[in-house]
Order: structure tokens, then C-alpha cells, then sequence
């Protein structure tokens, strides 16, 4: 067997997801919004630092506090979804704020909003001591692990984030590392004034909370988007010396997505990324709100779809399992 074969042997052995039996160490109320969950356990050496906008699931205890059996292996989705519905746990998507596999310690930042969903409803009653699952990025695992959507190309010259309360531990994680001298704009949409979390950015990334107060999701990240954009557009053209990156003449016109029906997503991979200079724009949040925000860019700003990863996080009115 050669090296190559070997490797994809052990790839299809050890999983590039695997869940993690964790225990909450300790929280902090970060703000009136948000909860950071810090989870420990040995299981947690093996869980791999990828960074950015590492993507995780969450599997949540039954009333009863227990959480069914899943096994070690790649095929925990089938198992769970194989389960009669009284020990099947609910599963919600997070993102890994920071995780420090040294001390074996991942934090979550958890959005609370309410008793309507189980894992809001976790959160806003989690004790140090109790258990969950996590199933993250597998360490072992020798090839890509995934779970990532973030990938500017290397000549992008400006970073546009924006997103609502779900989308700040990805956006945090994001700006807070990115390296170099590139350009970059921060728009977060949060519920309140006291949610704006210090974050420790370089110069040249410019981040800018946007308090709802009340106000619908939207209504103040969709007109900042468009503020931000034509402030670019009209420096001749440019974002920070380079052309906006805008789609062909012939583009064909942009499909719609019944976001009641399907999950908006919508990400350029690799080697699809433009590799053209300019803007590279990263949505996320409310459904709906990102689908407007597709709809600005692409039809109305006209910029090139491999330019801009779109992602509905969660749904209004809808829970993540419906
Ligand atoms: C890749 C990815 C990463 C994510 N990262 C994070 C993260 O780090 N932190 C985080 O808090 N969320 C994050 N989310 C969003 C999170 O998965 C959803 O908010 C999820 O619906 C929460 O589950 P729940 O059990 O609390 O509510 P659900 O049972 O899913 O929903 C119950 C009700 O609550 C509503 N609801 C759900 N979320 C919100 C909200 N934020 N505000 C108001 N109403 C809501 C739903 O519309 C529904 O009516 C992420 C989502 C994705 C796809």
C-alpha cells in the first residue's frame, strides 16, 4: 500500500468530526445578551484549533438531563437521526470562540434569547458541572477537517463582516486574527447598547456595533451594509485602491431561495474565491436578513457572487430542527 493509500485509510478510519464529552468549567455573562460557556475535559486534547469561523455542534440533554449514546465515530449524524424521538437530543450549530486544547478548554458564546429553544434555554441555566456533547474538528483526523467558510483570496484588499448577535463569536474570532495590513470592516448587529464586547483588533480594522433597541433584525445592518458599500464605490470604483469586484455583463439573473424551504447558504470554495483583487464581503445571521443583503450585493451593487459567502444562521420564528 503506498503512503498515499495509507493516509486515506486512516482518513476514512478516524473522523474529521468526532463528538467531544465535555463539562462546563465556568461561565461569564459577557452582556445582557450574551453567556461564554467555557467547557473542559480530556476529550478536549484532541479537538482541533482551526481558528476563525470554526463551526460546531452542539448536543443538547433530554428533560431528564441524560444524553443518548452516539459512538466515536464519523456516522454520529445517521445514529442520531437513526433514534426514536424521546432519546434523540436536540442538536443546535455554534461556533468555537477560542479553544486551547493545552489546557483542554473550548468556550462558546451563546446568544440568549429566551426559553423558546433548548439550547437558549441551556444557556440561560447552565451550572459548572453539566454535561453536553460537542462535535467538533477532529485533531487525529489526517486530512482537511472543514467546518470553515472563511477564505478571503490572498490579492483581496478589503474584508467586510457583517452579521447579527449569532455571527459575532465569528466575526470576533475573524477580526481578532487577522494578520497583515489588509483593510477590514466590522458591522455587528446586536440587541442592546451593552452588547458591543471589547474586541482586540489591529489598526485598520474598523468594527462598529449596531444597537438595536428594539428595532427589527435588519434594520440596521442592511442600511450599514449599503452605507459601507457605496462609501466604496464611490472612491472611484475601488475599495482601498482596487476595483469592487463586480459580476460580468451577462450575469445570469440571481435565483431566489425560499428560505422556509432550504437553509441560505451560499459559499465560494476554493478555487471558486475570486482570486481578484478587491472586496471580499462575509454575511451571516438572520435568514432573511442575509437573503436582502444578497439581493443589495449582487442584483443592486452588481458585485461578483465569488466575492461574498452569504449564510443564514438561524430563522425567525423557525427552530433550527423544523
Ligand atoms: C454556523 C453557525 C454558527 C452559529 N454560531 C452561533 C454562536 O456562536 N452563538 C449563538 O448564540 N448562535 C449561533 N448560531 C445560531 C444558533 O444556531 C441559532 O440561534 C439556534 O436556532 C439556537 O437554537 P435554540 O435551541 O436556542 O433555538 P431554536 O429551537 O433553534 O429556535 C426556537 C425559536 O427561537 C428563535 N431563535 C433562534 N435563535 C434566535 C436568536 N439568536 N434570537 C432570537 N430568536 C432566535 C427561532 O426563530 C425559533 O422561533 C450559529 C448558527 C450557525 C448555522
Amino acid at each position: 500500500m503506498t503512503a498515499g493509500e495509507q493516509t486515506l485509510e486512516r482518513a476514512a478510519e478516524v473522523p474529521a468530526y468526532r463528538g467531544h464529552q465535555v463539562e462546563v468549567l465556568r461561565t461569564v455573562r459577557l452582556s445582557p445578551s450574551f453567556v461564554r460557556v467555557t467547557f473542559g475535559g480530556e476529550d478536549l486534547a484532541g479537538f482541533a484549533d482551526q481558528g476563525f469561523d470554526q463551526r460546531i455542534k452542539a448536543i443538547l440533554p433530554l428533560p431528564d438531563g441524560s444524553i443518548t449514546p452516539l459512538g466515536d465515530g464519523g456516522d454520529w449524524y445517521q445514529r442520531w437521526r437513526a433514534l426514536p424521538d424521546e432519546l434523540r437530543n436536540p442538536i443546535r450549530t455554534y461556533t468555537a470562540r477560542a479553544v486551547r486544547p493545552e489546557l483542554r478548554e473550548l468556550d462558546i458564546d451563546f446568544v440568549l434569547h429566551g426559553e423558546s429553544g433548548p439550547a437558549s434555554r441551556w444557556a440561560t441555566h447552565v451550572t459548572p458541572g453539566d454535561r453536553i456533547v460537542v462535535v467538533g474538528p477532529n485533531a487525529a483526523h489526517p486530512g482537511p477537517l472543514g467546518g470553515q467558510e472563511w477564505a478571503p483570496p490572498a490579492g483581496a484588499t478589503h474584508l467586510l463582516l457583517a452579521g447579527d448577535e449569532t455571527a459575532v463569536p465569528a466575526i470576533a474570532a475573524i477580526v481578532e486574527s487577522l494578520a497583515g495590513s489588509v483593510r477590514a470592516t466590522a458591522l455587528l448587529e446586536v440587541p442592546e447598547a451593552a452588547d458591543a464586547l471589547p474586541l482586540d483588533v489591529r489598526p485598520g480594522v474598523d468594527v462598529t456595533w449596531l444597537p438595536r433597541e428594539g428595532a427589527r433584525h435588519g434594520d440596521l445592518l442592511i442600511p450599514a451594509v449599503r452605507d459601507v458599500l457605496s462609501t466604496l464605490t464611490a472612491q472611484g470604483g475601488t475599495v482601498a485602491g482596487e476595483p469592487v469586484p463586480s459580476a460580468p455583463a451577462s450575469v445570469t439573473p440571481l435565483e431566489d431561495v425560499d428560505i422556509d424551504e432550504e437553509i441560505l447558504w451560499e459559499v465560494p470554495q476554493a478555487p471558486e474565491v475570486s482570486g481578484g483583487d478587491g472586496l471580499y464581503a462575509w454575511l451571516a445571521g438572520e435568514a432573511g436578513v442575509v437573503k436582502l443583503l444578497r439581493r443589495h450585493l449582487v442584483q443592486e451593487a452588481g458585485i461578483d457572487r465569488s466575492s461574498v459567502a452569504f449564510m443564514g444562521y438561524w430563522r425567525l420564528g423557525r427552530s433550527e430542527s423544523a
